[in-house]
């Protein structure tokens, strides 16, 4: 039966945190996959936590500091949109032209 030492642990942790398969680190130091699986886990060192996850997710949802690019309608410039609403880059709607007809 297979017990985690120190030794082992420290070993284990270190070819995880450089991004060695759970299953290579196994074999090498002698155990199963779900036991190096677990062992990190327990141990906080999983790279994806549930809760990074999430956080992950919801960066990658906020498309509204920078939506994208597009064509202003007015100068046919290329501009940074911040939303799917923007028509115009930030010099036409600064303009009289664009007051006017809203
Ligand atoms: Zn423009």
């Amino acid at each position: 039966m297979f017990r985690w030492s120190e030794e082992t642990f420290n070993h284990a942790k270190k070819l995880y945190k450089q991004g060695v398969r759970t299953s290579v680190i196994a074999e090498k130091i002698g155990t199963t996959k779900n036991s190096v699986l677990g062992k990190m886990h327990r141990n906080n060192l999983t790279k994806k936590s549930s809760k990074n996850r999430r956080n992950t997710r919801h960066s990658q949802s906020t498309h509204y500091e920078k939506h994208g690019e597009a064509k202003c309608w007015l100068c046919n410039k290329t501009y940074i949109t911040y939303s799917r609403f923007d028509r115009f880059c930030s010099p036409c709607k600064s303009r009289d032209f664009y007051r006017a007809t809203t």
